[in-house]
């Protein structure tokens, strides 16, 4: 099965696998991938996070994560300190960041490393990320949850960043008009993941309105 696009547009390659370099091992080991329309990065497919910033401090903002088929994915360079912890189960197309510059990196984007094993090491186990991720695949698999326009309630839904804030209704990180726009990528333990636009950039977060999307 391939794995869908960590973007959520069309995005190139700008550094292919194993290209030989001044990297630690002489080589590059994984892709760089960049998407000029869109910053957000999501889950290419259902696992659990199993590291977060602990592969050193050259890959800036980071996560791995362990595919339910078994493979150890990392996503480098990320913009923010990731709001996800290890132990945290993910779903195909769950937002994980933002592509950033963070750590060794040359301009914003996207280092991926592939591993066909269950956890992560340096340089071991290493698959070429193009031979599992279709890069122009932007819907989940088959049954999987799709992206669905979010209609809001008649009155503002609070909005957090984290599904345990949602469940505890704390610390909420804004709120979302009954009269804005928004698109629902994926529930999470009964809790909206949600996309909009405010003051002309786009956010995400989770919301607790169950009646928004049929
Ligand atoms: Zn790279």
């Amino acid at each position: 099965m391939m794995y869908r696009s960590p973007f959520r547009a069309i995005s190139r390659q700008t550094t292919e696998y194993k290209k030989k370099g001044n990297w630690k091992l002489g080589y590059h080991t994984g892709v760089d991938r960049v998407c000029d329309t869109g910053r957000i990065l999501v889950a290419c497919t259902d696992g659990m996070i199993t590291r977060v910033n602990s592969c050193g401090s050259s890959y800036g903002n980071h996560i791995v994560f362990r595919t339910d088929d078994n493979r150890s994915i990392l996503y480098a360079h990320m913009a923010d300190k990731p709001a996800v912890k290890v132990g945290d189960r993910i779903v195909s197309g769950q937002i994980l960041g933002r592509m950033g510059n963070t750590g060794n990196s040359y301009g914003a984007h996207l280092h991926i490393e592939v591993q066909s094993s269950k956890t992560w090491g340096y340089g071991k186990n290493l698959i070429n990320p193009n031979s599992v991720i279709n890069w122009e695949k932007f819907s989940d698999k088959e049954g999987d949850f799709m992206a669905k326009p979010w209609k809001n309630g008649s009155t503002p839904e609070k909005v957090y960043q984290t599904v345990a804030d949602c469940k505890a209704g704390k610390n909420s990180i804004g709120s979302l008009d009954a009269r804005e726009s928004a698109t629902c990528v994926a529930i999470v333990d009964n809790c909206y993941l949600v996309t909009y636009s405010a003051a002309g950039t786009t956010k995400a977060g989770f919301v607790a309105y169950a009646g928004g999307v049929k």
